[in-house]
């Protein structure tokens, strides 16, 4: 993982990060690219950008931004995967997106994870979220026609102070109609420090704990019927753990050798090619595609 940028400017009610972390800050391309250098030759085959608002990395240095650097790492390494860690919804336009399918054709790992937080526009607007439930979907609609079969995962904050049932509602609406990878749910808790901390309406805690659970129950729907879309569909995994073998897509799908040759067993940190052949419930059962010397 790499850290790309610091800080962030964004100021969401809920959050202590620009208390703690103050103003955004970039790192130089340069810089990135040769951290980047360094974790390949210390053997890494994939790199993470990482960081809390990485799709205005660049605002603060010099004819930069975050396609810039993107290309940058692709050019001058070679890196054989490279995965962005999270993008707000505005953040995805379709220049950004076109690297997927130009550049990065190959290397740029498809999965997007983009933040919701909630599904209703005032809850959204409370907590200092700069888009509506309507241009998140089409966020996510933007990178679906790009990106055929990206994996989109998500946040979601259950019973944020304030929340009605009917809010409660847009959110379960707007998170099934997503279609998720995978959903994170936070049920609220206060921070001390940020602005919602000082909110008067705040949820009964058990109700907090019954709303998150109500989406924890429908990401797991939208978990696994993701998993299943994907079986019988080939995959490249890199391979990150031994006995079972067990790594992760590009899509960042966990998925686990089912039967190897030779060894028994994959090769640690290498990618190989794989059919996915089923899925048990947690992660993807594959089997090698090609009998190399990985296998
Ligand atoms: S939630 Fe994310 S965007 Fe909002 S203030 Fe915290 S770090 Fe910034």
């Amino acid at each position: 993982m790499i850290k790309i940028q610091e800080g962030c400017d964004q100021v969401c009610a809920y959050c202590i990060v620009p208390t703690v972390r103050g103003r955004e800050r970039s790192i130089p391309t340069e810089e990135i690219v040769e951290e980047v250098r360094r974790l390949i030759s210390s053997g890494a085959r994939e790199v993470v950008l990482t960081g809390t608002q990485l799709g205005s990395y660049g605002f603060d240095l010099d004819g930069q931004n975050l396609s810039s650097m993107i290309e940058a790492v692709l050019d001058e390494t070679d890196i054989d995967r490279l995965r962005v860690s999270s993008l707000q919804p505005l953040e995805i336009m379709d220049g950004l997106l076109e690297l997927w399918s130009s550049a990065g054709a190959d290397r740029l790992c498809p999965h997007f994870h983009v933040p919701l937080q909630a599904g209703s526009d005032r809850v959204l607007s409370t907590m200092r979220r700069r888009y509506t439930g309507e241009e998140y979907l089409k966020s996510l609609e933007r990178v679906r026609t790009a990106i055929t079969g990206a994996a989109i995962t998500t946040d979601v904050i259950a019973g944020f102070p304030g929340e009605t049932d009917d809010e409660f509602q847009q959110t379960v609406e707007l998170v099934t109609e997503a279609n998720y990878a995978d959903v994170h749910i936070f049920p609220y808790s206060s921070r001390p420090g940020t602005s919602a901390a000082h909110f008067d309406d705040h949820l009964d805690p058990s109700l907090v704990a019954e709303r998150a659970a109500r989406l924890r129950e429908i990401g797991t729907v939208s978990f696994a019927a993701f998993r299943r879309g994907l079986v019988g569909s080939a995959s490249r995994v890199l391979w990150e753990r031994d006995e079972p073998s067990v790594g992760l897509t590009d899509s960042y799908v966990r998925t686990r050798l089912v039967s190897g040759r030779q060894t028994g067993r994959a090769r640690m940190n290498s990618i190989e090619e794989v059919a996915l052949t089923g899925f048990d419930g947690k992660v993807m059962l594959a089997e090698p595609l090609m009998i190399g010397p990985d296998f």
